[in-house]
């Protein structure tokens, strides 16, 4: 249900980049950032994204959510492998890790950004606007823990 936003988001974004290639994107819970395949190109985002849990049904907002991209131009066809790192709920003491949900106006920025990434690793273009788009930040912000964070688990989530 995600991934078709995520994707209708990407292909709007991708529209700058049509040389009559075609990009798809797709979830892939299991690249790792610190092992890249051949051919590919890593990108780390950070965002903000809000987590629902599904055993208390408790929801939370974070400003420190790690989006990793890979992505990969072979022939016409560009693959876009995208992880996005889950966090835990602070109460359950069995809580599973769940997805965040992006909202649309950070999706977007996240899209942009993804795509200047595309056009600069894949097409050699230089980056044109000179930055990352800015991130709106939740309102509710729970202060960062790494206990129930992935990404603090796995050694890649950064406060920059
Ligand atoms: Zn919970
Ligand atoms: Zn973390």
């Amino acid at each position: 249900m995600d991934l078709g936003m995520w994707r209708s988001t990407f292909k709007k974004a991708a529209k700058d980049l049509q040389r009559g290639d075609t990009w798809n994107l797709e979830f892939d819970s299991n690249i790792d950032p610190r092992c890249l395949q051949p051919g590919w190109k890593e990108y780390i985002r950070r965002t903000s994204a809000w987590f629902k849990c599904s055993l208390c049904r408790r929801d939370w907002s974070s400003d420190r959510v790690m989006v990793v991209f890979h992505m990969r131009l072979e022939g016409s066809t560009g693959t876009v492998k995208v992880r996005r790192l889950r966090q835990s709920c602070n109460r359950c003491s069995d809580a599973r890790m769940e997805d965040p949900t992006v909202e649309m106006e950070n999706l977007r920025n996240l899209m942009e950004s993804l795509v200047m990434k595309i056009g600069m690793n894949c097409y050699n273009e230089t980056n044109p606007k000179g930055g990352e788009y800015v991130q709106k930040k939740p309102d509710n912000t729970r202060p960062h823990e790494p206990a129930h964070c992935e990404g603090c688990k796995l050694g890649f989530c950064t406060n920059e």
